[in-house]
């Protein structure tokens, strides 16, 4: 995908952000490195911050006008900080982000437990909520059990047949609401293999904000896409709009949508295995459509996350009054958000109000104020929301590890249990710096990694409750 940089800078700066460092292209890049970070996401800075701490020479090139990727908050919009990307984060006790961004000054709080169900315009009762609980562990069970099979199936096809009126809503939560992608595109391996993502935990100020700090002491080209990475030596060579970079090797962190779309060139090309296994860990729909709704129409609490009774995938989930704001966010996610992503924001924003006004009463559209919506799919340099197994894609998680070279892929979707997560992202980024860092000989197998979380005892797949997104 050839862009001119007039096209690159307005692809990026469509949305106003998080403020950050200024270290845009323009500032001479420079002609060598130890190692190139290709993509300042949660890996990319994660990669970066790893190197350095092992002493060596570091640059990352970032195609977008920001740092964050996926993690991107938007400060313009609306009068509280909207993540149109990642919003939460796991395991808050050993997360290294969440020990970082605390140093660095940030707040974080806790994700609301559980989800409230709406039935039409009133609320499930306790016995309602209870049968869908039910439903939803029976479901989860028959994935689980299916998932140790011989052949890699959908999850779809192995639900129970009797899920009666929660069958859509079972389907969503643990589908396109949980991953971006409805359960018959989903492997059964991939999702039991998922670790649990509960507790969840935010901050405050924006998970884009929080990468965008964590990433301030790190050597940062802004707007200067790679378009090309020569791997064929003991070297590796990147070349971008502003010169090329020779370093002796390179983490490269972009979506595997961008991976799999060939938008970067590999000379010699990539290799057909690790094209493949991309492919087959395509990125999911997850997009949040974001209203201002003075004076609480929706009477409803601080973070309450709504879900519906719903018998078809055209649904969505409500998160209110974020942060005690009167911002609410209405996800929307699967085939169905695809569809409707594909539309464009106003057909977004009219569902929005459309849904609400559904299941809220008539006063809703009258109420919104400020809206916007986010269109992952459409993002030049992502190219959707986050990675997801297509039946028998499992195994594709563990090949995207597997070196090119001196060349080592990074990001959410190489991780074995946190694919599809920030922590993962971050993760994943530290794990290549350090087969990256050993390939050059910086770093001996004894010596660990600084923030990298104690490795956790796998659990079964997410349940129930906290959202993951
Ligand atoms: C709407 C939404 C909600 C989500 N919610 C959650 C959540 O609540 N919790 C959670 O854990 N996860 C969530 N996720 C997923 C999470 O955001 C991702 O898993 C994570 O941020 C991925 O980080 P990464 O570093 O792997 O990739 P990215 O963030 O995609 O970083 C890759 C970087 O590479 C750059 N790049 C692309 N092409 C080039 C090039 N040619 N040259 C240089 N740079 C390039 C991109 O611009 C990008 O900055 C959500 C995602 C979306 C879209």
């Amino acid at each position: 995908m050839a862009m001119t940089r007039r096209e690159l800078l307005a692809a990026s700066a469509a949305i106003a952000v998080a403020p950050v460092p200024g270290r845009a292209w323009g500032a001479p890049l420079p002609r060598e490195v130890d190692i190139v970070v290709i993509g300042a996401g949660a890996a990319g800075v994660a990669a970066a911050r790893r190197i350095q701490a092992a002493n060596r020479k570091v640059v990352v090139v970032e195609a977008a006008g920001q740092i964050g990727g996926r993690c991107l908050t938007d400060t313009a919009a609306f009068d509280v900080p909207f993540d149109r990307g990642a919003r939460w984060m796991h395991n808050p006790e050993i997360n290294p982000m969440v020990r970082l961004g605390r140093i660095a000054g940030l707040d974080f709080s806790a994700a609301p437990l559980g989800q409230k169900i709406r039935i039409g315009q009133r609320n499930a009762r306790a016995g309602e909520t209870e049968e869908f609980l039910a439903a939803l562990v029976r479901a989860n069970r028959a994935i689980d059990d299916a998932s140790r099979g011989k052949a890699d199936v959908a999850c779809a096809s192995v639900l129970p047949k009797d899920l009666g009126d929660w069958a859509g809503t079972a389907e969503f939560v643990l589908g396109a609401s949980a991953f971006g992608k409805d359960l018959g595109d989903i492997s059964a391996m991939d999702k039991a293999r998922a670790q649990d993502r509960n507790p969840a935990i935010g901050c405050r100020q924006g998970l884009g904000s929080l990468i965008a700090r964590l990433g301030e002491q790190v050597p940062l080209a802004l707007a200067t896409p790679a378009s090309r990475i020569s791997w064929s030596g003991r070297d590796v060579a990147v070349e971008t709009p502003a010169g090329k970079i020779a370093a002796r090797a390179a983490v490269v962190t972009v979506s595997s949508n961008v991976l799999a779309a060939g938008n970067i060139r590999f000379t010699p090309e990539i290799p057909k295995r690790q094209l493949d296994a991309a492919a087959k860990l395509s990125l999911g729909s997850y997009d949040r459509i974001a209203v201002q709704l003075p004076g609480n129409p929706l009477g409803l609490a601080r973070d309450d996350v709504i879900i519906e009774q719903s018998k078809s995938t055209r649904t969505a989930l409500l998160t209110a009054n974020i942060w005690g704001s009167s911002l609410c966010t209405i996800d929307v996610a699967g085939s169905f958000g695809r569809d409707l992503s594909g539309q464009g924001e106003k057909a977004m924003i009219a569902f929005a109000v459309e849904w609400l006004t559904r299941l809220f009463g008539s006063d809703v559209a009258a109420a919104v104020r400020k809206s916007s919506a986010t269109r992952w799919n459409a993002s030049p340099f992502t190219l959707g929301a986050m990675s997801v197994a297509l039946p028998g894609g499992q195994p594709s998680r563990k090949i995207l590890t597997e070196p090119i070279g001196s060349v080592f892929l990074a990001g959410e979707a190489t991780h074995e249990t946190l694919w599809g997560t920030v922590d993962g992202a971050w993760e994943s980024g530290e794990r290549a710096a350090e087969a990256a860092l050993r390939k050059i000989g910086a770093l001996s197998d004894s010596i660990a990694a600084p923030s990298r979380a104690p490795k956790q005892r796998r659990r079964g797949a997410q349940r129930t409750g906290a959202p993951v997104n």
